[in-house]
């Protein structure tokens, strides 16, 4: 019989080896009575609270849908708690590391955004795989940018920011939520595409970011508009431009141009969220949690909250897991070009 390097035997292969000479029936119902005994092992999940690591800081637009979304999940969960872990820096891959490495029991899930997909680009040093370390839970939205500026900027709109531009060079800084954020690949794009040198500043989400921006700390920055639409209404900070191809409806939007339709051709950058496990989470978890997604994302009042901020919740395939995987990995095919022509690593 082998043996383990302690002495005990290894009763593993000899177990193997019974069940590949069993009559074919009785492993039929072996293998039957295995299925019934793992799914119900998981029969009573959540049976405890779950954690919900954001890899950015708390008040930021991916905290913000996370613990919307933590409200509406309660009920399909059964009404389990689910705890909000910030774990923000390095654009959101500490976050997103520290899912992949952990238990995959069900309790430590993961909330992302396109980082997901614009990370392996930016970092030659990846610490986790996107593809191969995580389950794919589901899409939550979709998101657009505004690009804003503190409130005693003297540009008023977009034609006189460009000349603002002009008069400063080499003075203009511009926040973001660390290399690999969204805010930072915005912040690229527009760099890259109106040719303009600006100093980042980077922060652990733009949270904090926005903060300093009404403060008047730092003079730009890209952000979603789940974090800039209230900020924007009460004239905390000025607004320019929309980051999507199309002009928003959402009130305190709609006259802002798209940067598309002021002369930055092809300029389109549009934030998703999606829902991820550890790679290996059961099968009965991850359908559960699945299930609750699809139902947190009817949840009138989310949608109201998500509408109100020009955000979109997702209603497509995308809300199947397998779906949500070919779309990230459409994403890592889409911006991986875009980035390295810009010519810019994060590490
Ligand atoms: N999503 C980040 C945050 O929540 C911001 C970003 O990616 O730019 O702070």
């Amino acid at each position: 019989m082998a043996r383990s390097h302690w002495g005990l035997p290894i009763l593993e292969p000899v177990t193997n080896l019974y069940f590949a000479t069993m009559k074919t029936t009785s492993r039929l119902l072996v293998a039957g009575f295995a299925t019934i005994v793992s799914a119900s092992a998981w029969a009573e999940y959540p049976d405890k609270p779950i954690t919900i690591v954001v890899p950015f800081s708390a008040g930021g637009p991916t905290d913000k849908v996370a613990r919307d979304l933590a409200e509406a999940l309660r009920k399909p969960l059964g009404g389990q708690s689910i705890i909000i872990e910030n774990v923000g820096g390095a654009g959101g891959t500490l976050g997103a590391a520290k899912v992949a490495k952990s238990s995959n029991d069900g309790y430590t899930l993961l909330l992302h955004h396109i980082g997901m997909s614009t990370s392996p680009a930016l970092y030659r040093k990846m610490t986790y795989d996107t593809l191969g370390d995580f389950e794919y839970l589901g899409m939550i939205n979709e998101v657009p940018m505004t690009l804003v500026g503190k409130p005693t900027l003297p540009a008023n709109n977009y034609a006189e920011l460009l000349k603002w531009f002009d008069a400063n060079k080499g003075k203009i800084n511009l926040a973001n939520a660390g290399l690999g954020a969204a805010s930072h690949l915005c912040g690229l794009l527009l760099q890259s595409t109106l040719k303009v040198d600006m100093q980042t500043v980077p922060y652990k989400g733009t949270g904090p970011a926005m903060t300093d921006l009404m403060g008047g700390q730092v003079d730009l920055m890209c952000d979603q508009t789940t974090n800039t639409t209230s900020q924007i209404e009460s004239g905390k900070i000025k607004a320019y431009a929309v980051t999507t191809n199309k002009r928003l409806t959402t009130p305190a939007l709609k006259n802002l141009p798209t940067l598309e339709e002021s002369g930055l051709k092809g300029f389109n950058v549009t934030i998703w969220h999606a829902m991820y496990a550890p790679k290996g989470t059961p099968k009965a978890v991850t359908d559960k949690l699945n299930a609750a997604l699809r139902t947190a994302l009817k949840d009138a009042d989310f949608i109201k909250r998500e509408e109100a901020l020009g955000a979109v919740v997702v209603t497509d395939a995308r809300l199947g897991g397998a779906e949500h995987k070919k779309f990230v990995e459409a994403e890592i095919n889409k911006w991986g070009p875009i980035i390295k022509a810009a010519g810019q690593y994060a590490d």
